[in-house]
């Protein structure tokens, strides 16, 4: 019988969160992939290494009782829970002056809300037994970027609860750490990356490394961070940027 641990992905349905999902597959994990979308659920789990380990939920994140209904998912489904990684997310934001309050609330109830709510039901489940989260940050978390108000303040705050979650829950078993990406090509990106000059210039030309960062690189940190490689590993924002944070780069 597989008894291996058993993980809750949100956002799985495509760009980071699918990948995500494929690699604790890989890893031998089993996975309770959530998403909006139904179709792009599917087809994580089917593209996935071996989909009899990948169960499905069609959830939004930022409802009530979203929380609780994942955490009785993966119970029924796997009979255990040992890890959530935090993924799902909305980008485009807007500077300041120009965010009204109806996308302000929209971005902290996806980016920060829900993530505070599924890492209060997951330390609630895990009990004394240990568990493992990561958080999906974002590099603009820690740094300012142009135009993007509400999806820093949401991301800065994602890591504060991250480095106090570790503080808390780290005497217990728990580890929480936080993965912030740089400019990963994915649905939320691939407009900018293609289209926007802007975009190249300060994200993509400023970047010391030749090429853009993939939904792999992403997942290839996450499974880092759940694995027994990082046991002793709590409280830390595992930036994958290609060193874009790293240097104030001028290309040549
Ligand atoms: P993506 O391609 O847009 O995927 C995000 C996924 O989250 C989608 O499948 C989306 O579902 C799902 N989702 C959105 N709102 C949800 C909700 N309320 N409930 C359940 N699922 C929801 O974006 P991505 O680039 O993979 O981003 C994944 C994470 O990485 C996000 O937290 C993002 O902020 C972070 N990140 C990305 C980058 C980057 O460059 N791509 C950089 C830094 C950080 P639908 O498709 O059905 O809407």
């Amino acid at each position: 019988m597989n008894d291996s641990p058993a993980f809750i992905v949100t956002g799985a349905g495509r760009g980071i969160g699918r990948a995500i999902t494929h690699r604790l597959v890989q890893d031998g994990l089993r996975v309770l992939a959530i998403d909006l979308n139904a179709d792009d659920l599917a087809a994580t789990r089917q593209s996935s290494a071996d989909a009899s380990t990948v169960a499905t939920l069609v959830l939004d994140v930022t409802t009530d009782a979203a929380p609780d209904l994942a955490i009785q998912a993966v119970l029924a489904q796997w009979g255990r829970f040992d890890g959530l990684v935090n993924n799902a997310g909305i980008g485009h934001t807007k500077a300041l002056h120009l965010t009204e309050d109806d996308d302000y609330d929209r971005f902290m109830d996806v980016l920060m809300r829900a993530v505070f709510r599924f890492s209060r039901a997951a330390v609630r489940a895990f009990g004394d037994q240990g568990g493992c989260v990561v958080q999906i940050a974002s590099i603009f978390g820690l740094l300012g970027s142009p135009g993007a108000s509400a999806y820093s303040a949401a991301k800065a705050g994602v890591i504060g609860l991250t480095r106090q979650m570790a503080v808390d829950y780290g005497p217990r078993g728990i580890r929480v750490n936080a993965v912030a990406p740089g400019v990963i090509a994915t649905p939320m990106t691939q407009d900018r990356i293609d289209h926007s000059e802007r975009f190249k210039r300060v994200m993509i030309d400023t970047t010391p490394f030749p090429r853009i960062g993939t939904p792999e690189d992403i997942a290839g940190a996450v499974s880092f961070l759940c694995s027994a490689s990082a046991a002793f590993v709590n409280g830390h924002v595992l930036v994958v940027d290609g060193g874009w944070s790293a240097t104030n780069y001028v290309p040549e």
